[in-house]
């Protein structure tokens, strides 16, 4: 059997690889392979291929049998190309040694260049140019390099000694030594590499090749390269290829030079040439900053004819790749070569605008366009950003999660009525605190930007900020906060002192650096416009559209949401409209009330303050669908804390301080979040539930009197069990009943809850007979099925994702096959008895590009986000339908209009559309596969039980408390009744 190819040649007009070859040649060989092809003026050289990288580190640095044959054979061929033998005494060949792995890790991976020469060649290579000075300075810039790169030598010594030099020779340039100068330092390189490495700097040309392919090989696991692939989520790739390449010299001459250019501004997108060169210099000589380059736009004065040339390669390129290129060339002697193209990396601003002028140059479809522009890039837009330059310069403090982003600059505060008491007087602050809770809602909302040392993705500072918009850094364990100092990265901070936050990184900086506003383009709402249409044609089974809601508290931040495109309110947080001082008294008062004529007596006052709310975002929304959760308040987040607090309150209620204390002290839960919160108060004080759901009765009523559209959804929260349902439903249905007939006006209201509790996810089938619809409360459900404290998680979530027990924090990604093996449970559940159940997601992860694309997969109806990340869900939500077309979503898949039939445990009936969600996983891209079939059989066994059960329930009731099922399942029926959708009896 012929063993396979490792090696691949590209030179004189033709290559063995092309553009399409990346996974095997990595980026940066196989474009080289296909300029080779487009008769682009490319060095010639040869491929070694990322296969042979994976070869060896699976079997423990040792490459496959032939690649000694293969390279060997390749460098033959290059030197018959080149008429030049590698290392030849008397002319030799020189090469680069690149890396170059499918996706680009600029800088992450060794290269060597000037490969070849020897102390006999470099005299060869000293006559053949008729240039010793060029000679020597490229040996002694090859042991540099080689030196640092595979023998281990510190980088800093070659410098030490070079500085030495000029000093003695008193010049300033590295360009000011002479021949002889270099020779000398060529000398005392090769001394600090006999010092430093114990070994001799190799003298023999395939010794040095193969020192060079090993340490491009071996860089694929250095330390950074592992760092940079996790940061940027790369992966599944085999490893770096390795490019060997003969080598132009940019330092040759004043005919000779580098640069690195760009088919269009990668700032703005604007579509005009953009570069800077170097004249008589070498790549690494840009890089190092010695000399500053010149604007590629002097060449075209300087040097017409290379200039025309580079223009006519760049246009021809960016035609063929259909995209802005990023290119680096070489002149030597006045001949132009071109060494790399790739597609250019670019600013949001930029990705925008490329994508929009592209299609409208023909060169992209729209399709195309809405892929090319990240998520990430629309959040650039949506937010203020550090100065680039500045970011560069400035001193990284410590690094938290990138918990609501943007960038804010102020001095700082500790506590929120300083941040008030400052911002008052003018100031610009920074809010910093351990954690933060309601009552901190003031100084949160003038702070520019807020800084935590504890709490995670959803803490309370993390969510409310980013409701705001305001950028937080959140449980940056680097930062400790000692009454009015903060130890900042081991640094001592005092209030007045000026921070800086990047909210999108996570990263605190020293001092006040300057920021840039954010800008939103005509582009980028075309560019919003194409994503909607692609989402609104989407078809999955009996679903239409994919939509994007938005999470909001306040007629503010919906108009804003609504401003951005929000299809609706997925999630108003009616305890969040309490935040404000003059609300969360009454709210707090209520809180402690002793009984019911008196709780009673506080949500009279609470209710035109609701309803005056409600009113406001019905009107923003325009008709939208707005859910409004009723109450969910973990109580201690809202009772008072502190002890001016208590007495504010007392004085409010006009009772002693000390035995409302006491009274406080009686609802201190140890477990709050699992406490008496959700629609456990309900049931234990149902007043609460019917006074907001007369407020959003009033709300509708009056919109509906002034002919404003409204479309109101009431949610309950965290539900266990059917039960809670049963007993809630019907009486927020009386309520309604009440108003509207009171007022003579009905507005259609639907009743839905959320599935936030692990059990709730099991029980669906039960519960959907309540529900018109439902929505993933994921923050709770990840809470829950993790039993990871959403509030406590930052003390130790960084260790498990840097000792890789987690790959994600599964607050800011949905852990795909727990919580939403769990949510896939619970559709098919719950559209097994309701086919047409409306679902959608509500947790912070609908924000989340990853979830979004899980979301549309498992065929949720919409996406449910803060109002900043609306754009970036629009786009998320786009990209989801084109990247899963074809696939075989809910037996419909994009684009496809006929439902899929199948029989659905649990349900007599056939149900149409809806068990293809398991065929989903199947059917996903090859990477996924292995974990979607995992979760098929997983659900197998899952789905059985409840089907079970129900079986047996229905036959015969369990002994025990015969009597209390028997009344339960004939309210049931009753209620069943009214309601067209709830078919079968129902066992809870
Ligand atoms: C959730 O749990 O996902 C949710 C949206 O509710 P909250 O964050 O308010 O608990
Ligand atoms: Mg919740």
């Amino acid at each position: 059997m012929a063993s396979k190819k490792n090696v691949y040649f590209f030179g004189n007009g033709k290559a063995e690889g092309d553009a399409k070859m990346k996974f095997i040649l990595g980026g940066k060989g196989a474009n080289l392979a296909e300029m080779t092809n487009l008769g682009i003026p490319v060095p010639p050289g040869f491929t070694i291929s990322t296969d042979v990288c994976a070869v060896y580190y699976e079997n423990k640095n040792k490459y496959p049998a032939s690649i000694k044959e293969e390279v060997e054979a390749g460098l033959k061929k290059l030197e018959t190309v080149m008429k030049k033998k590698l290392g030849d005494p008397n002319d030799p060949l020189l090469v680069s040694v690149r890396s170059g792995a499918a996706v680009s890790m600029p800088g992450m991976m060794d290269t060597i260049l000037n490969l070849g020469i020897s102390d006999k060649s470099v005299k060869g290579l000293a006559s053949k140019t008729g240039n010793p000075r060029f000679a020597w300075d490229a040996y002694r810039r090859f042991i540099q390099m080689y030196g640092d790169v595979v023998m281990g030598v510190e980088h800093h010594l070659f410098e030490d000694a070079i500085h030495a030099l000029k000093k003695s020779k008193n010049v300033e340039l590295d360009t000011d030594l002479t021949s002889a100068d270099l020779e000398k330092l060529v000398d005392e390189y090769k001394k600090i590499v006999k010092k430093n490495s114990g070994k001799d700097f190799p003298q023999a040309p395939l010794d040095q090749l193969w020192g060079a392919i090993n340490a491009v090989f071996g860089s694929w696991m250095s330390e950074r390269a592992i760092r940079y692939r996790k940061l940027e989520d790369i992966r599944n790739l085999k490893g770096t290829a390795v490019n060997v390449q003969s080598m132009v010299f940019g330092n040759f001459g004043d005919d000779s030079g580098t640069g690195v250019c760009f088919s269009r501004d990668p700032s703005t997108g604007i579509n005009e040439f953009y570069g800077e060169y170097l004249m008589n210099a070498q790549g690494e000589d840009v890089v190092a900053g010695i000399r500053t380059p010149e604007r590629i736009s002097t060449l075209e004065k300087k040097n017409p004819t290379i200039y025309k040339q580079l223009v006519v390669i760049k246009n021809r390129l960016e035609k063929h790749f259909r995209d802005m290129q990023d290119m680096e060339f070489t002149v030597q002697q006045g001949v132009l070569y071109i060494l790399q193209t790739r597609n250019g990396k670019r600013a949001g601003t930029a990705a925008v605008k490329c994508a929009v002028d592209m299609v409208g140059e023909g060169l992209i479809d729209k399709k195309t366009a809405i892929m090319r522009v990240t998520p990430g890039h629309l959040d650039q837009l949506l937010h203020p950003m550090i100065d680039f330059k500045a970011q560069k310069q400035a001193n990284v403090l410590t690094k938290g999660l990138n918990a609501s982003p943007g960038a804010g600059t102020g001095r700082i505060v500790f506590n929120a009525k300083d941040a008030e008491l400052w911002h008052a007087r003018g100031e610009k602050v920074l809010l910093v605190r351990k954690d933060t809770s309601p009552e901190d809602i003031g100084g949160m909302v003038v702070s520019q930007g807020i800084l935590t040392s504890t709490g995670g993705m959803t803490s309370h500072a993390a969510v409310v900020a980013r409701g705001m918009g305001t950028p937080c850094v959140a449980g940056a364990k680097g930062v400790l906060v000692e009454g009015n100092s903060v130890e900042i990265g081991g640094k001592m901070y005092n209030e007045g002192d000026w921070i800086t936050i990047d909210g999108s990184s996570g990263e605190v900086y020293e001092g006040k650096l300057p920021l840039v506003a954010p800008n939103i383009s005509k582009d980028m709402n075309t560019f919003l416009k194409w994503c909607d249409e692609v989402r609104a044609g989407t078809v999955r089974g009996r679903i239409k559209g994919f939509e994007v809601r938005t999470n909001a508290d306040q007629p503010e931040d919906a108009k804003r949401a609504f401003d951005f495109g929000a299809q609706g309110i997925g999630l108003c947080r009616t305890e969040h409209m309490f935040f404000e001082k003059d609300k969360l008294i009454h709210f707090r008062a209520m809180i402690v009330a002793e009984s019911e004529t008196e709780r009673k007596e506080q949500l009279k006052k609470i209710l035109p303050l609701q309803q005056k709310d409600f009113y406001g975002i019905f009107k923003a929304m325009e008709g939208r669908p707005v859910t409004i959760r009723l109450l969910d308040p973990p109580l201690h987040e809202f009772v008072p804390h502190t002890k001016e607090e208590v007495e504010e309150l007392a004085g409010h209620l006009n009772m002693n301080a000390d035995k409302l204390a006491l009274k406080i002290g009686t609802l201190v839960e140890s477990n709050p979040m699992l406490g008496h919160r959700g629609c456990r108060l309900a049931v234990t004080y149902p007043e609460i539930y019917d006074m907001q759901v007369e407020a959003i009765a009033l709300a509708a009523v009056e919109c509906a009197k002034q002919k404003i559209p409204v479309h109101p959804e009431i949610m309950i929260p965290i539900v266990v069990t059917a039960r809670e349902l049963r007993l809630l439903r019907p009486n927020a249905e009386k309520v309604l009943e009440k108003v509207f007939t009171a007022a003579g006006v009905k507005v259609p209201v639907t009743i839905g809850t959320m599935i936030e509790v692990p059990r709730a996810a099991i029980r669906s089938a039960h519960i959907a007979h309540y529900a018109d619809f439902f929505s993933f409360g994921t923050n709770d459900l990840t809470q829950m099925t993790f039993a990871f404290s959403r509030d406590d998680v930052a003390s130790f979530l960084p260790t498990y994702l840097q000792k890789n027990v987690l790959d994600v924090d599964p607050f800011k990604t949905i852990d795909q096959d727990g919580v939403g093996g769990l949510m896939e449970l619970a559709i098919r559940e719950g559209r097994s008895v309701k086919p047409d159940l409306k679902l959608g997601i509500c947790g912070e992860h609908g924000g989340d590009p990853a979830t979004i694309d899980f979301c549309y997969r498992v065929g949720l109806s919409y996406v449910s986000c803060s109002p900043f990340r609306v754009p970036l869900a629009r786009l998320a939500g786009a990209q989801a339908v084109i990247n899963n077309a074809g696939n075989n979503i809910m037996g419909g898949g994009s684009g496809s209009t006929k439902p899929a039939t199948a029989k659905v445990k649990g349900s007599k009936k056939p149900v149409k559309g809806d068990k293809k969600m398991a065929v989903t996983s199947a059917k996903k891209p090859a990477a996924k596969r292995k974990t979607a079939a995992k979760k098929t059989g997983a659900k197998k066994t899952t789905a059985k039980k409840p089907a079970a059960k129900k079986k047996t329930a229905a036959k015969k009731p369990a002994k025990k408390a015969t009597a209390k099922k028997t009344t339960a399942k004939k309210t049931v029926k009753k209620t069943a009744a009214k309601k067209p959708a709830a078919k079968k009896s129902v066992v809870l």
